[in-house]
């Protein structure tokens, strides 16, 4: 087998990963962001930004997980509950901005260094978080099992997504949305170690019924998707209206790092944009001093979201390729397999639909879905 990690590293988390796939007495499920699909196959010598989403699918049933769920349906649901806080603040008036809360990169900082950021940040939970509780409430129900029988394994692009997942507001009536995160590159490294010859694998599908996702979901995997997912979502639900013109960034005159796009509600312009954290400090001194000029701001604190996150295999220089070659090349999977879906909006995915009629009061922003999928800090 080809792999370009030089030895598995043993990680605490992977070994107790490894110890409860073992144990018969819980349901072992696992769920995969966006990005992973798009990097997994580099360390098996597939060609950069590979789309390989089917054969990670099996390669994690081969592993021994009881189910695989795909995270854009985590993400669809971090959606219709973002847009719903946006489109309120958008009837009312503010207060603005609205930043997203889903990278935890992002987060972290605002936690540590920038406290009067907070109460600007959606208070909606990851895409990560928002799959784990729906798979501890909605899915253990179905099994017939308690929540502590089910453990939730991410796959992630991001090693700080194993620090989020401690975060004591990421639990629902107490317990963890999430138990275990595991990276791509540790993936690999499993995968390895199991003797599974991923390049040759099948086909396989998501299990349902938390499977299902729109192309809002799966675009979170870069730089802009989240900040246009939401927009989308909050103009359907206003108006019904499926928008799906392509969102022109400029750069902002206040820091190279802010890319800024326009959008209309009711006959009134805005300003929305995405940053890393190089344009945090700007926005920071603007917010401080109330002439913000941005009404939602998307913040990835890797450069060029998730797909290019310190969890996904890395291509030294040793390889003749540049980093920008390989944010461009995944960034371009992940466009063509957003484009693949039959719906684009997250307010469309019906399985959706459905856990919010039996959990939800049938709508984002209830008194139940502000219990499950927000944290309270
Ligand atoms: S942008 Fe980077 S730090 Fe933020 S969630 Fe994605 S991988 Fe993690």
């Amino acid at each position: 087998m080809d792999i370009n990690i030089a030895k598995p590293l043993m990680k605490v988390d992977v070994a107790q990963v490894l110890d409860l796939l073992a144990d018969k007495r819980k349901v072992v499920i696992a769920q995969t962001a966006p990005s992973v699909r798009v990097a997994l196959g580099e360390p098996f010598s597939l060609p950069i930004g590979a789309d390989v989403t089917k054969k990670l699918v099996t390669a994690l049933r081969r592993v021994g997980f009881a189910a695989v769920f795909d995270t854009n349906f985590g993400a669809d649901c971090t959606i219709v509950e973002e847009s719903t806080e946006f489109l309120k603040k958008l009837r009312e008036g503010g207060p603005f901005p609205q930043f997203t809360s889903c990278c935890i990169g992002w987060v972290s900082l605002a936690e540590r260094t920038y406290h009067e950021l907070l109460p600007f940040i959606s208070s909606t939970k990851s895409p990560l978080g928002c799959l784990g509780s729906i798979a501890k409430t909605y899915y253990a129900s179905l099994l017939n099992r308690s929540p502590k029988d089910i453990v939730v394994v991410s796959i992630v692009p991001c090693i700080l997504k194993k620090n989020e997942n401690k975060l004591p507001y990421n639990t629902t009536d107490g317990i963890p949305d999430v138990d275990f995160s595991l990276t791509t590159k540790e993936l690999a490294s499993i995968l390895y170690l199991e003797d599974i010859d991923f390049k040759n694998l099948p086909d396989g599908e998501f299990d349902s019924p938390i499977g299902e996702s729109t192309g809002s979901g799966m675009v979170f995997g870069i730089q802009g998707g989240v900040l246009e997912s939401c927009l989308r979502c909050a103009e359907y639900y206003d108006s019904g209206r499926k928008n799906l013109d392509q969102f022109v960034f400029t750069p902002s005159i206040y820091s190279p790092d802010i890319k800024e796009t326009k959008f209309l509600f009711h006959g009134k312009e805005y300003l929305a944009c995405k940053t890393g954290l190089a344009g945090i400090r700007v926005i920071y001194e603007q917010v401080k001093n109330n002439t913000c000029p941005y009404a939602l701001i998307e913040v990835m604190a890797c450069p060029g979201g998730c797909i290019m996150g310190a969890g996904q295999p890395l291509h030294l220089p040793s390889e003749g390729i540049s980093p920008l070659k390989v944010k461009e090349l995944r960034t371009e999977t992940v466009k063509e397999i957003t484009a693949s879906y039959k719906n684009q909006i997250s307010a469309e995915n019906e399985s959706l639909g459905k856990v919010y009629e039996t959990l939800f009061d049938g709508k984002p922003g209830s008194e139940k879905a502000l219990a499950n999928l927000h944290r309270k800090r």
